[in-house]
């Protein structure tokens, strides 16, 4: 091994019980970065092991302590912040100015989002003759992807133990530096042993373990919805609480009424973020039939200032994917969409040779084009037409997925059809992200909400307790 990727157990830095190995390559180059532990499902136990024995203590301990140790975790992340934006960049391809806002400050800032609705959260309430009071589940499990690999972790780890649970994380094993900051940052801020617990590992021999585990009294997930499905069907035999943020492919609906230039540039910027490693990425644009051809003409021009590059280079507006599978799947799903009839409006040819790059590309398709339909996860933004503005809201919701939808067009009207789109958040007229609004996603999208008052109360269990009636005189 080149490098060890310890375990953070009980309070304790911990190398795995397998000697096992996978190559994790650096995707701006293609070559071999480090050497990552597969991991064993005994580390997993050891953790869940910790976790459970830590529980009791934890869930005692007053809400102030607890929040007192997120804004200790929260003050480790911030004096990693510089690095963790570069080996975040290095890592996942991020452009670094991304890496450093979304990647990495606006996280750390929802440290402190969490708290503040931690301290107005009501945490028991009269009900008649009941008091009901909010508990924490147990030990969670959180599993987490690597395309925002800190975002992610926070918004799972930090409620969970705002709540009172303990923790055991398995990040994803392609993010091994990031995983690496993030266990150091828990450990600088001094949670109890066994609080916190970070495995690292791959699903098979570290997720799944977890997941079907009689310790674990929940999961809570994130990542592509095929293994979210495998995670809720392995649960089902402890009958454990999951919840799971999966997949999309979310549509841009550009209504007649909008301002089609800015339109264009909110849903360009929208399915490119992250070189189109965003789970929420406007994938699908709506565009009215007679405006298709100033649409290509718009977006033409707009693709062309996309410059393809190094993660770490100034210059850079889109990194390359995380992987070679990932470069693969991306190239497969745009030579399969071309099969069945998608048309290149624009691209941008001029990119690496070397490292895990595509290109960026839009294409017209039809409805029921692999490209419509699955997510690619990669700078593809599909384009499909619409006559009338209820045949828009009909294609926009004719998804299995139903995470994310931008609106565009006059106020009213705008609002008008957000209110028949089937997805967990619809943005109007290019409004910004709010990370105190729930985040998730109906149909194969997800089960659940992360972040602000949904998030925190996912890791929360009711408890009725009733007390007598007044005797009657
Ligand atoms: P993935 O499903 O391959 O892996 C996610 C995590 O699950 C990783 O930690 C992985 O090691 C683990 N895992 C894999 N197999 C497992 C198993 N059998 N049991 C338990 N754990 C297992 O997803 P990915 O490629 O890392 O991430 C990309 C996907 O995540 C995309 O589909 C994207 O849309 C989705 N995503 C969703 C959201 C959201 O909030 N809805 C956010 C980010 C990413």
């Amino acid at each position: 091994m080149s490098e060890v990727f310890q375990n953070y157990v009980n309070g304790q830095w911990q190398a795995s019980v397998s000697d096992a190995t996978m190559a994790i390559a650096d995707p701006n180059t293609g070559s071999v970065g480090s050497q990552v532990p597969t991991g064993a499902p005994e580390d997993a136990q050891a953790a869940i092991t910790a976790a459970a024995s830590a529980l009791s203590g934890w869930a005692r301990t007053p809400l102030t302590e607890r929040i007192d140790a997120v804004k200790r975790l929260a003050e480790a992340l911030n004096h990693r912040a510089e690095v963790l934006a570069s080996t975040i960049a290095s890592e996942v391809g991020t452009p670094l100015k991304i890496s450093h806002y979304v990647q990495t400050m606006a996280p750390i800032r929802n440290c402190a989002n969490f708290v503040k609705v931690a301290e107005a959260f009501e945490w028991s309430r009269e009900v008649a003759n009941s008091l009901v009071v909010r508990e924490p589940v147990g030990v969670v499990a959180c599993i987490t992807p690597w395309n925002f690999p800190l975002h992610q972790i926070v918004l799972k780890v930090v409620p969970a133990l705002l709540c009172g649970n303990t923790v055991v994380l398995k990040p994803s094993e392609l993010t091994p530096e990031t995983t690496r900051l993030f266990a150091e940052a828990v450990h600088e801020a001094g949670f109890p042993a066994g609080v916190v617990n970070i495995v690292n590992g791959n699903g098979a021999q570290v997720g799944m373990p977890m997941v079907t585990s009689k310790l674990v009294n929940m999961v809570s997930f994130t990542g592509s919805t095929a293994t979210g499905q495998a995670v809720m069907r392995e649960a089902a035999a402890t009958v454990k609480k999951v919840s799971l943020e999966l997949g999309g492919k979310s549509p841009s609906v550009i209504l007649p009424s909008a301002d089609l230039l800015r339109a264009i540039k909110g849903t360009l910027g929208g399915c490119m973020l992250n070189n189109g490693q965003t789970c929420n990425a406007l994938t699908r644009v709506l565009v009215p039939e007679d405006k298709l051809d100033e649409f290509k003409t718009l977006i033409a021009a707009e693709v062309k200032k996309l410059t393809v590059g190094a993660s770490l280079e100034a210059t850079t507006r889109l990194g390359p994917v995380i992987s070679a599978t990932q470069q693969q799947r991306v190239q497969d799903l745009v030579r399969k969409g071309i099969e069945q009839g998608a048309s290149v409006i624009a691209s941008v040819t001029e990119i690496p040779s070397e490292g895990f790059f595509v290109s960026p590309m839009v294409l017209e398709v039809k409805p029921d084009n692999v490209l419509a339909r699955e997510e690619v996860f990669g700078p593809v933004l599909s384009v499909l037409t619409y006559k009338t503005v209820e045949e828009a809201v009909a294609i926009a919701n004719d998804t299995d997925y139903g995470l994310a939808a931008a609106v565009w067009g006059e106020p009213e009207e705008a609002m008008s059809v957000a209110n028949q789109l089937r997805a967990g958040q619809v943005d109007l007229n290019g409004a910004p992200f709010n990370p105190l609004a729930p985040f998730g996603g109906f149909g194969m999208s997800g089960i659940g909400r992360e972040a602000g008052s949904a998030g925190l109360e996912e890791f929360l269990e009711y408890k009725s307790i009733q007390q007598p009636l007044p005797a009657k005189e």
